[in-house]
């Protein structure tokens, strides 16, 4: 690692290789023929087609962020739509609100519900999301259509369309400029969300807790921030649609609505922002043409337009499962980061330990698993600029301890304390955020993301912009110095020259040096390395051991468990030696190999 300069072949981070007009210039191109629709002498028909699917491509973008992004299935968006309807429709009819005031008055309910519902659900894994939003979407249905005040299953008639400084919105092109205006913007939004520090804590997501909560993110919260977006843009659609159509029912609100924003989602490309205009087109005037054709063919007249979903829901869930959009993107050159952050101030730096200060204790420190004692009362000490080797078998409990320390893991015993203060039982995040930082065995990146992206989810907590911020681009001060930090520990790593690589197109060895580069960027005190050598070469495993003593030198302390015992013996201060989850010694790497009991447990099974 500690490259010299000069030998990066590429001026590593500095304009696009390959051009990325298309990219730049496509969402304008797009923006350009949907401003002029209106001007060409459209029939009406098709005006209202598209009023239609701009008030869809709302909902569906919340999908995005929700499903394509995060992993995070939901049926209820139609459901956030039925309150933003409903609200403004019953506040405007029964109450004389102005439309514009019961907006914001819909958006409240709607943040408000999202809320409570996914604090309470988004906290359970797997599957209860799913259920839950189709709990919530059927139980609200129900209340729709029941209630006397919101005109039970006949719903609510005469809601008064928009006005905008006297002037009459309508339903056709000047209310097609409102709702595209509405669709860009959150498109835009969404854009600029999933560019920014939330967005990479928010990409994270799918790739399950862990890694994310080790880099002091919270998922649980960044889950909830998502939910509520994605349900007060099916808010902002539902406004759009009561006074659009003039009239609400609850039948575009229930369940069958909910799986087709699902099914916009899914056949547009649920990972990508245009993949939301995309599906909603495409389903919208599909719809049309089956409701036409399927009557004509059958002879009888129904919504079988459903059962023809349903069959091309599982074909492209086998074919395309990336969505349509996906098939576009892959064809475009991707666009690279523009290199803007060499002028950036550094970030501020935590204050290290004090030389030979004791960092880490771990005391007496147990883990079961059911019958089986994989951490069996472990202890010892990590001082500040040591470098401490943790080795043993396969199976010794090595990363088990490591999840013990960081907090992945309770303790079903002993006792962890970090510079003084005692750290068992926090949760990892809040253990990150005290300065210790890791790498993981099994490696832990986000495939679709830069290398630089990745490592800059390292510096999470030495940034503080929020959602907003990323939306309004106010946050990009702060980016440029996450990027100049995350470039600044990939070049210390020997990374330099892969800033725009994809992650996942790394080498094994790559990845892992990706996630110590990471790690650094936590600024840590405190560094936990679970077995970054393997994958590595010769070269590469002894650049790897000068950047580990450049590190000691520094003043960091490092906890390494590593096969190679050419790397252990030559980079540990000391080492501890476990077996089958027992203590059987500590020593410098000397003591440690001229110790019988090591030889018999340890080399007795690797050699
Ligand atoms: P090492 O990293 O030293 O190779 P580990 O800490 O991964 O060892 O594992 C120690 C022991 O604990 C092994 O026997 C392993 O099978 C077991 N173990 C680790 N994690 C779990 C778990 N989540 N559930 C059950 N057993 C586990
Ligand atoms: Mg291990």
């Amino acid at each position: 690692m500690q490259m010299p300069s000069t030998s990066s072949a590429l001026p590593a981070g500095t304009a696009p290789a390959r051009g990325s007009a298309l990219r730049t210039w496509g969402p304008l191109a797009l923006i350009l023929v949907l401003a002029a629709l209106p001007l060409l002498p459209l029939p009406d028909f098709w005006i209202i087609q598209l009023n239609y699917i701009g008030i869809y491509v709302l909902p569906v973008l919340g999908l995005v962020l929700l499903t394509g992004v995060a992993g995070l299935t939901s049926f209820g968006q139609a459901a956030f739509v039925g309150i933003g309807a409903y609200t403004s429709a019953v506040l405007t009819t029964q109450a004389g609100f102005s439309p514009w005031i019961t907006l914001f008055i819909g958006l409240a309910i709607t943040a408000g519900s999202a809320l409570v519902i996914g604090a309470i659900t988004l906290r359970m894994s797997g599957h209860f999301l799913p259920l839950a939003t189709i709990a919530w979407g059927l139980s609200l249905y129900y209340l729709m259509g029941n209630l006397q005040t919101l005109g039970k299953y006949d719903g609510i008639l005469g809601v008064p369309g928009l006005e905008l400084f006297g002037l009459e919105l309508g339903q056709q092109r000047v209310f097609y400029v409102l709702v595209w205006t509405f669709a860009i913007l959150a498109a835009f939004a969404v854009i600029r969300l999933l560019d920014s520090r939330t967005g990479r804590a928010i990409r994270a997501l799918s790739g399950g807790s862990q890694m994310a909560e080790a880099m002091g993110v919270s998922t649980l919260r960044h889950k909830i921030g998502i939910f509520v977006l994605a349900a007060c843009l099916a808010s902002i659609s539902g406004w759009l649609f009561a006074h659009f159509q003039r009239t609400v029912n609850p039948s575009p609100f229930g369940l069958k609505m909910g799986i087709e924003y699902l099914f916009m989602a899914v056949l547009g490309g649920a990972g990508h922002v245009w993949g939301a205009i995309a599906g909603a087109g495409v389903v919208k005037l599909m719809e049309d043409q089956l409701q036409v054709l399927l009557p004509m063919l059958i002879g009888t007249s129904g919504s079988y337009e459903v059962i023809v979903f349903g069959i091309l829901l599982v074909l492209v869930l086998k074919y395309l499962p990336s969505g349509l959009w996906d098939f576009v993107d892959r064809r475009l050159p991707r666009r690279l980061r523009m290199r803007d952050w060499d002028a950036a101030p550094p970030l501020p730096e935590r204050a290290r330990p004090a030389a030979g200060e004791v960092v880490l204790q771990v005391e007496a420190v147990r883990k079961t698993f059911g019958g089986l004692v994989a951490v069996n009362d472990i202890s010892f000490d990590i001082r500040a600029g040591e470098i401490k080797g943790l080795i043993g078998p396969n199976g010794a409990g090595k990363s088990t301890t490591f999840n013990l320390i960081t907090g992945l893991l309770s303790l079903s015993g002993g006792a962890v304390k970090f510079r003084g203060e005692a750290i068992s039982g926090l949760p990892s995040r809040q253990i990150a955020r005290r300065g210790i930082a890791r790498t993981f065995q099994h490696v832990k990146l986000i495939p679709d993301m830069t290398v630089l992206e990745n490592v800059a989810l390292g510096a999470h907590l030495r940034g503080h912009k929020g959602s907003f911020a990323a939306m309004l681009r106010t946050d990009r001060a702060e980016e440029r110095q996450l990027m100049r930090e995350a470039e600044r520990q990939l070049r210390r790593v020997g990374m330099g020259e892969y800033l725009h690589e994809l992650a996942g197109n790394l080498a094994m060895g790559q990845q892992r040096l990706l996630e110590i580069a990471r790690a650094l960027c936590a600024d840590p005190a405190l560094l936990l390395l679970d077995e970054p050598a393997a994958g590595l070469r010769h070269k590469e495993k002894q650049a790897l051991a000068d950047v580990l003593r450049q590190l000691r030198s520094e003043g960091l302390s490092i906890l390494l468990v590593e096969h190679d015992m050419g790397l252990v013996m030559d980079v540990c201060d000391r080492m501890v030696v476990m077996e089958f989850g027992t203590y059987l010694m500590e020593g410098t790497p000397a003591e440690v190999q001229q110790s019988p009991a090591v030889r018999a447990a340890y080399l007795g099974t690797e050699h």
